[in-house]
């Protein structure tokens, strides 16, 4: 059945995850700070709203896909925010990735005015995204769970409800580390492969078909010799995430250190302007360090 759903941020996955829900029929009221991708909706059949406020008057299950943390919070409890404009009984479903230990405080807020929360964080991507195969991490409780997976349908595929408020985000960390840690060896191995004169489309290709084989390997080793490193997801946001993994780390007592030396390849990518490229630009910052690019031109890179 059609319902009014809320969505706010509607920036490289916003948008599209929101087009899904309006392609199956439902009333979708969109904020985003930015105007263009807004309007974008509208032509499909969103309503523009002005605020967050106003989007959690006009609907009763509302999604947010921000950046991080402080953008999550003004969005829920700034001026104009949800908590300014949410009825009683709605349900609050934050898709954007961001830190465990704020989710649950989030949670805690809404639920002393009456409101549920589920953190849904994904993975997939914007490819994921546009076409609705993305994987989502639920924490929250089951029976509200239950009530939002229709709509979790519509914009992914593997949809693991893995515990309490909080607990999405922690699983969402953990995706975080594997994806970086897989990036930092795919480049390290394309730079060898490459420096030692050897074909790195061949290499990849090989390599697809073992145990190295991986998503990574698949589509971001693609981007790394084609040289396409628009994002996708940009470097700033996996810094953010990395950001979480390791104060997560150190509050639990954990060392992680081979997140240390990726985050510190980020630190260099964007130290050098590349904090708006797709994090598969991490390549970039190991050719730096070996004196070497996989390209035949290293100035050929697309943006
Ligand atoms: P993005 O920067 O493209 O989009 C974010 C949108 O939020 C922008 O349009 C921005 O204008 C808007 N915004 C920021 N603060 C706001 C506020 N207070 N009120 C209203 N709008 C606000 O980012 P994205 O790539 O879509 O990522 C969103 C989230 O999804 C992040 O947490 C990211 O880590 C996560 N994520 C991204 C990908 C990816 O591949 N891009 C994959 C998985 C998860």
């Amino acid at each position: 059945m059609a319902q009014k759903v809320g969505f706010i941020g509607v920036g490289i996955m916003g948008k599209p995850m929101a087009g899904q829900l309006i392609t199956a029929g439902h009333t979708v009221y969109v904020y985003d700070r930015a105007e263009a991708p807004v309007q974008e909706l509208v032509k499909s059949g969103a309503v523009a709203c002005t605020s967050a406020a106003e989007v959690a008057g006009k609907a009763e299950l509302i999604f947010l896909m921000l950046p991080d943390t402080p953008d999550v919070e003004e969005a829920l409890f700034g001026q104009n925010g949800v908590a300014s404009g949410v009825r009683s009984g709605s349900i609050v479903v934050d898709m954007s990735s961001i830190s465990p230990i704020p989710t649950r405080e989030f949670a805690r807020k809404l639920e002393g005015m009456g409101v549920e929360m589920l953190d849904a964080p994904v993975s997939g991507g914007q490819i994921g995204a546009q076409n609705a195969t993305l994987s989502i991490m639920v924490g929250g409780k089951a029976q509200i769970f239950d009530r939002v997976k229709p709509f979790f349908e519509l914009m992914g595929k593997n949809i693991v409800l893995i515990g309490g408020n909080g607990d999405g985000q922690v699983c969402k960390v953990a995706n975080q580390v594997v994806v970086a840690l897989t990036l930092e060896a795919v480049s390290e191995a394309l730079v060898m492969a490459s420096k030692a004169g050897t074909d790195v489309a061949k290499v990849r290709e090989a390599l697809l078909g073992g145990f190295a084989q991986s998503k990574i390997l698949e589509v971001h080793g693609e981007r790394m010799i084609k040289r396409t490193f628009a994002p996708g997801f940009r470097v700033r946001l996996h810094q953010k995430d990395l950001n979480i993994a390791l104060q997560t780390a150190r509050n639990l007592g954990v060392s992680m250190p081979n997140t240390a030396t990726a985050q510190e390849l980020f630190n260099s990518l964007a130290a050098d302007g590349g904090a708006d490229l797709d994090h598969s630009s991490m390549i970039k910052a190991l050719e730096k360090m070996a004196n070497h690019a996989i390209g035949k031109d290293k100035n050929a890179d697309k943006k």
